[in-house]
């Protein structure tokens, strides 16, 4: 054959998501010969022929919308002669990628409903381009005898496919059948099997009003139909979650548009391979009002799996669909452990017999600022590699909204959403979830990292490792955790959120950090206040409030969170007393915003500290809580800008919880470019402290230069 050759390197997720297969397709089509095999993270293509330039084109058309492909380079190489094209087998040391799980691919849809189809209503159907991957590893390389699909021997059929380099179902991992692969069972709490229809079975349970746990992806989801009131009022009841929003499940993007606003930008994220919950702006009287009390957006997500495709379909509502665990516990993820701990919340159970081998929540994210942004960093995300420079480390997370991450070959990879430390179960996940992370990309740590407080779980655990441990100021490893993902390594960095150890033994929360290199200066922060009762100040409004007040004594530990500020201004409006869910004051606050104000409270700089003071008072004499809400959020934004002109640093980072806060964030970036700066926001790891443990990571340089990075300079 005559024509060119050339080699090209595809660089990005491209691995485990049938890349090759579509690249020998598409050779095949072109006439060219050569080969494609993964190597590294990256896919290694030759091709040679009379359609290489066509064949370059269509490679980055047209690969699978579960691959995501960051850069390909290409180079002519000497031609060869060479006329068949393969699919070699990844070189000898060669480390493919573990990959996350992919929700169901369009073409595995159509065959679930499609009477002809082998697959027609099956609820494991899947093909490389979607199915489990992370939530079945056992080991790797990945690979069927290293998934918990190992105990399924695969049937003629699906071998054939899965042998067929021009089949969608070449080396498609997890591939089964209703004739080879897992089955759905259906039980009571009892965990008596009840019936062999188990669908039709859980479908009228729903429909009856009763609470349902399904086995899904990456652990057990609770589901209740979310347009009844009485029934999703039980599963709160029974599930001690009073009033922290509910995520709903609808059976496609026309149903989602009933209950919510979506705009096109959030339908692609809503439909893309990681299928998260996306928060929309929620339409009035579509669901029962108790599914997201008192706040304008809903946690919406489309079905991710088979199971759910085929349940959704058989009834005719939108379900509430939250994970299965008693609160502050992980996830279940086995069917003896749901029936045993879920026993008490669920009334029947959908089951099946294919193993999940590790508890993935489903991720949360939104778009934002025009943008999608990650909160909950778990199914479909985890585990996020992201380019990362320095010597092989771990690093542990914060306490709240753990997630561990590790980095190799200089690469960050963070661990899916642990959760909250709360008890020795959380604490088991972590290891856990750290461990996995060492054995599936070989890393061997020199150096760990944690958070300053000393208390923390997870700086306990760092200590267990036998390695140097560097704690890292929590809000420093906030700002490092968004610098790093944008590559940057200085801007001033505005870090608000809840709680985070500062060295001087204060509360810090409101911090405007200036960030170069590894090393911070802390040049602005909100006016301390005494909290009394410290951290658990937090599940009380009106603590954060009497502390404002000046009503507390000497011995009250000083914080400058803005977490606790919006607590306190909160309470004062009377929006919010006890809280059962961290955050929910500030959602209440934002909720509560007067739409199209400009005006704001004044919130005067003085000596590096912003005095609240004044808009303390003037917030008492107004009339309307929306007019306050709103001089409030605007206030802090102007106080931003403020800070930010005296700095004079063009590069602002927005992070910390505080910015889950979407009005606050929209407007300040807004504001900030208005100005002419160049602000950025955290978007592919959260905001919040499930970010922290990037952050440490990024502290830890190696550097022996630099003297103290709990501290600034
Ligand atoms: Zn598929
Ligand atoms: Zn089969
Ligand atoms: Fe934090």
């Amino acid at each position: 054959m005559s024509g060119l050759r050339l080699r090209i390197v595809v660089k990005g997720a491209v691995q485990g998501v049938g890349f090759r297969p579509f690249v020998w397709r598409l050779a095949q089509e072109l006439d060219l010969g050569g080969h494609v095999r993964n190597e590294g993270g990256a896919v290694i293509i030759e091709v040679e022929g009379l359609r290489t330039a066509e064949f370059l084109t269509r490679l980055g058309q047209e690969h699978p919308r579960s691959a995501r492909v960051d850069q390909v380079a290409f180079e002519p190489c000497e031609p060869l002669g060479e006329s068949a094209f393969n699919i070699r087998e990844s070189r000898q040391g060669s480390r493919p990628d573990v990959i996350p799980d992919l929700a169901t691919c369009p073409d595995c849809l159509r065959e679930l409903f499609d009477p002809a189809s082998r697959f027609f209503g099956y609820p494991f159907v899947n093909c490389t381009r979607c199915g489990p991957r992370y939530s079945i590893l056992e080991r790797v390389p990945y690979d069927r005898a290293h998934t918990t699909m190992a105990a399924f021997a695969m049937c003629a059929a699906c071998r054939a496919e899965y042998d067929n380099p021009g089949d969608r179902r070449f080396h498609a991992q997890p591939t089964a059948c209703p004739a080879c692969g897992p089955a759905l069972s259906f039980s009571d709490a009892s965990g008596a099997i009840l019936d062999a229809s188990p669908l039709k079975l859980a479908a009228a349970a729903l429909r009856e009003g009763l609470i349902l746990a399904v086995k899904g992806l990456g652990g057990f989801q609770l589901l209740v139909d979310a347009t009844r009131a009485d029934v999703v009022a039980r599963l709160r009841q029974r599930k001690h979650r009073p009033d922290k929003p509910l995520a709903v499940m609808t059976r496609d993007l026309a149903a989602a548009q009933l209950c919510a606003h979506v705009s096109p930008q959030e339908a692609e994220l809503l439909q893309s391979p990681a299928a998260p919950i996306v928060l929309v702006a929620s339409k009035a009287g579509a669901l029962a009002a108790n599914v997201a009390p008192g706040l304008l957006e809903v946690g919406l997500m489309l079905p991710t799996t088979p199971l759910h495709h085929l349940l959704l379909r058989a009834v005719e509502f939108p379900v509430v669909c939250t994970s299965g665990n008693l609160s502050e516990e992980p996830l279940c993820i086995d069917n003896a452990e749901a029936l045993q701990r879920l026993g008490v919340v669920a009334d029947r159970f959908l089951l099946h017999n294919r193993p999940i081998r590790r508890a993935l929540d489903d991720s949360v994210a939104r778009v934002i600022d025009g943008a999608p942004q990650v909160l909950r960093l778990a199914r479909g995300y985890a585990p996020l590699l992201l380019p990362m420079a320095g010597p092989p480390a771990i690093a542990v997370g914060a306490h709240m909204k753990n997630a561990p991450a590790i980095r190799v070959e200089d690469r960050a990879i963070l661990g899916q959403h642990v959760g909250d430390l709360e008890n020795t179960l959380a604490l088991d996940a972590l290891r856990q979830t750290a461990a996995d992370l060492r054995q599936f990309f070989h890393a061997v740590p020199e150096a760990a990292a944690c958070d300053l407080h000393p208390d923390y779980g997870s700086t306990r655990f760092a200590a267990e490792l036998g390695l140097p441990v560097l704690p890292v100021q929590h809000h420093a490893a906030h700002a490092l955790a968004c610098l790093a993902e944008h590559g940057l390594d200085s801007a001033l960095a505005v870090v608000w959120d809840g709680t985070g150890l500062g060295p001087d033994g204060s509360v810090w929360g409101g911090e405007f950090l200036q960030i170069r290199g590894t090393r911070f200066s802390r040049v602005a922060h909100l006016l301390p206040f005494r909290l009394p009762g410290g951290d658990a100040a937090a599940r009380d409004a009106r603590r954060a409030l009497s502390g404002l007040e000046g009503a507390q004594g000497p011995s009250a530990p000083l914080c400058s969170s803005v977490g606790r500020l919006f607590d306190g201004f909160a309470a004062l409006l009377g929006l919010c007393g006890p809280q059962s869910y961290e955050g929910q004051a500030a959602m209440l606050l934002e909720a509560a915003v007067a739409p199209q104000r400009a005006d704001a409270y004044a919130l005067p700089l003085a000596d590096g500290q912003l005095d609240w003071r004044p808009m303390l008072a003037a917030a008492r004499k107004e009339r309307e809580t929306g007019v306050a809400a709103a001089k409030f959020h605007n206030a802090l934004v102007e106080a931003i800008l403020a800070v930010a002109r005296t700095v004079g640093e063009q590069r602002v980072a927005l992070c910390g919880g505080c910015f889950q806060n979407r009005y606050l964030t929209e407007r300040a970036l807004r504001r900030l470019r208005e100005a002419g700066f160049a602000p950025v926001i955290p978007r592919r790891v959260p905001p919040n402290d499930g970010a922290i443990a990037l952050g440490q990571l990024a502290a830890l340089t190696g550097d022996a230069d630099v003297p103290c990075r709990a501290r600034p300079h």
